[in-house]
């Protein structure tokens, strides 16, 4: 059986320097912040090529502070994809915001930024593209729209660690970036974690402020916080991990590759990769009409696959009080009815993605 996801596999290939990590962080007494923390964030920063990195207690956290940061509250909307993880819709909520749905593009499955300006209202603060499967959203287009109505664009990078945009790092293209270092992320840590790029000196000070009970000095709260801070362990784990971060993407370029070219005559609808997008492949996601058959298929053949979403954020119970009905967005209803994520990942071999194709192909 080829496995959609072996959480244990990184662990395996990077046992000894794991565990001397995770002893060195035990070792030290810095139970919260302290060195390991500081050392990820500036490691984080100059891998994404930005001045801060403010790690967190997980990537909703990430989005949420980002958002408070940029003062979004009451009465305030952000235009977030109608196609994406319902946690890009609650951390607008969370802030007591309402988030505006915007359709994706159905080739590349990101928000379309044709269709953002229709969107903006007088109560628009934020607009929150997020780089769905590790493919970069079209950027520039949003960052112009934002520009000429006074937004800030806050990116939903927690599919997409490393993944370039025009050639340029995902980390500063917007105001701020949020992360996920949630164990499945291309960039995982062994619990939950994550943390927001930013070259915006203010928006880093005030996101560490909110991390920490509104507080800068000890027992002083300048404002109501959060208690949302990353765990030294965490850091300790993601600096081990955040030095193969490229050659594991790589892995999984290669095995997109493959796919691309295996499955190009299976009529399955295949990724689209713009010429300006060097995506990341935390999900190699293809579109079935029969999508429930196609899995079966695949399963008998020793294939599990997963489906990244079945049911849209607008059509969760969660958001039932803002009375979206079916139809509403029939671009991101369709890819989540169609859609089915192949397994890919830095530990599977050449040998077992042919094997996903043959199954494809069957
Ligand atoms: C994983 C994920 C998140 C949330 O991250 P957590 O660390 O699980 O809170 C947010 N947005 C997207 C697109 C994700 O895939």
């Amino acid at each position: 059986m080829i496995p959609f996801l072996d959480l244990k596999a990184p662990y395996l290939e990077l046992k000894a320097e794991l565990d001397e990590a995770i002893q060195r962080a035990v070792s030290s007494g810095w139970f919260i912040g302290g060195p390991e923390v500081d050392q990820f964030e500036a490691d984080y920063a100059a891998y994404c090529e930005v001045d801060h990195a403010v790690g967190v207690a997980n990537g909703l956290d990430a989005l949420h502070l980002a958002l408070r940061a940029m003062g979004v509250g009451a009465g305030d909307e952000v235009i977030v994809p109608s196609n994406t993880y319902i946690a890009t819709w609650l951390a607008v909520v969370q802030c007591g915001a309402t988030p505006v749905p915007v359709e994706p593009n159905e080739a590349t499955y990101n928000i379309d930024p044709t269709l953002i300006e229709a969107a903006v209202t007088s109560d628009t603060k934020v607009i929150l593209p997020v780089h769905l499967y590790g493919q970069p959203a079209d950027l520039d287009p949003i960052l112009e729209i934002a520009r000429k109505h006074g937004l800030r664009v806050l990116e939903d990078g927690a599919q997409a660690h490393g993944a370039l945009y025009k050639g340029k790092r995902l980390g500063g293209h917007g105001d701020a970036v949020a992360w996920s270092f949630y164990p499945g992320k291309n960039l995982g840590a062994m619990g939950d974690a994550g943390a927001v790029t930013t070259n915006d000196p203010d928006l880093a000070d005030r996101i560490k402020v909110l991390r920490n009970y509104g507080s800068r000095v000890k027992y002083v709260n300048e404002e109501q916080g959060y208690n949302s801070r990353l765990d030294p362990i965490q850091a300790a784990i993601l600096r081990v991990k955040l030095a193969y971060l490229d050659e594991w993407n790589n892995r999984r370029r290669m095995m997109a590759t493959q796919y691309q070219k295996g499955l190009a005559e299976s009529g399955l609808i295949l990724p689209n990769v713009p010429d300006w997008a060097d995506p990341v492949w935390h999900l190699y996601a293809v579109r079935h009409a029969n999508r429930e058959g196609f899995q079966k298929q695949l399963e008998s053949q020793g294939v599990s696959t997963l489906i990244h979403y079945p049911i849209p954020p607008h059509l969760q119970g969660a958001f039932k009080d803002m009375g979206f009905k079916k139809g509403d967005f029939p671009i991101a209803e369709r890819i989540h009815d169609e859609i089915i994520s192949l397994p890919i990942s830095p530990s599977l071999t050449a040998q077992e993605a042919e094997q996903v194709v043959r199954a494809c192909l069957n």
